[in-house]
């Protein structure tokens, strides 16, 4: 394979392959937060995340979720569809916590009457500014038409991963998405691990994702393992 690196993101690269329509994504072994200030290099961490989010998309696959994962290539590779990405960062609430409660001064655990959808503006230059349903549409980021779908999806994908880690005690708290093009079609891209949700165990309330690092509070690896392992254990 011909493979060209073209793209390095803070936890994954990008490579291109012999097939124009496909790319091959390799998970790396490194951690950072507060949009890169942080940066640490942790073994092991990189294999975690792709066999988390391996069993994420092959369990939105089954459910009729469209998304770009063609094939696990190793433990930490994955084969994608090459699609145009939309530049925003989807992300759902169903319980307040993180940058939502520190903006409106709340307690993070309560649950939101209803999950909230929030769009970021992909730019590490402008540290993902909040950006709105109209601003989408007027920078012509995407349609409303395809601002609409986005949202069914996200909410599709909610109710979906809701009822799968209920089945391992822990509680999706919310979560980020992205999407591309490809084809005429919106759909699913990216990944989904704890690096990008936030979940927590439903007896304890304590974290099983990010947090912890971003927190100091535990182990990232071992936190991903027992995130991995409850998910195999409900096979
Ligand atoms: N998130 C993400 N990438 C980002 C920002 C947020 O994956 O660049 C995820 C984050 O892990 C959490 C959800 O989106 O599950 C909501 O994040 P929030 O806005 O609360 O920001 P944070 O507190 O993570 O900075």
């Amino acid at each position: 394979m011909s493979e060209q690196l073209i793209y390095s993101g803070k936890a994954k690269d990008v490579f291109s392959t012999d097939n124009d329509s496909e790319l091959l994504m390799v998970y790396k072994d490194q951690a950072t937060a507060f949009n890169g200030e942080r940066k640490e290099h942790i073994p092991g961490k990189g294999q975690l995340n792709c066999k988390i989010s391996s069993y994420i998309f092959d369990y939105l696959i089954k459910n009729g979720i469209k998304t770009h994962l063609v094939k696990n290539l190793s433990d930490h590779e994955q084969l994608v569809l090459k699609t145009e990405l939309i530049p925003v960062e989807v992300v759902l609430r169903n319980k307040i916590a993180g940058s939502f409660a520190k903006k409106f001064a709340l307690e993070e655990g309560k649950n939101l009457p209803e999950p909230i959808i929030e769009f970021y503006y992909k730019s590490d230059a402008l540290d993902d500014p909040f950006i709105n349903d109209n601003q989408i549409t007027s920078l012509e980021i995407a349609t409303e038409d395809e601002l609409n779908y986005i949202k069914d999806q996200t909410r599709k994908i909610n109710q979906l991963l809701i009822k799968l880690f209920a089945q391992d005690s822990l509680d999706l708290v919310d979560f980020k998405l992205e999407f591309g093009r490809v084809n005429g079609e919106i759909i699913l891209i990216d990944e989904f691990s704890p690096d990008n949700c936030r979940l927590w165990d439903h007896n304890t309330h304590t974290s099983l994702d990010k947090d912890v690092f971003r927190k100091n509070q535990a182990d990232l690896v071992e936190t991903y393992q027992k995130v991995l392992n409850r998910l195999e254990g409900a096979k």
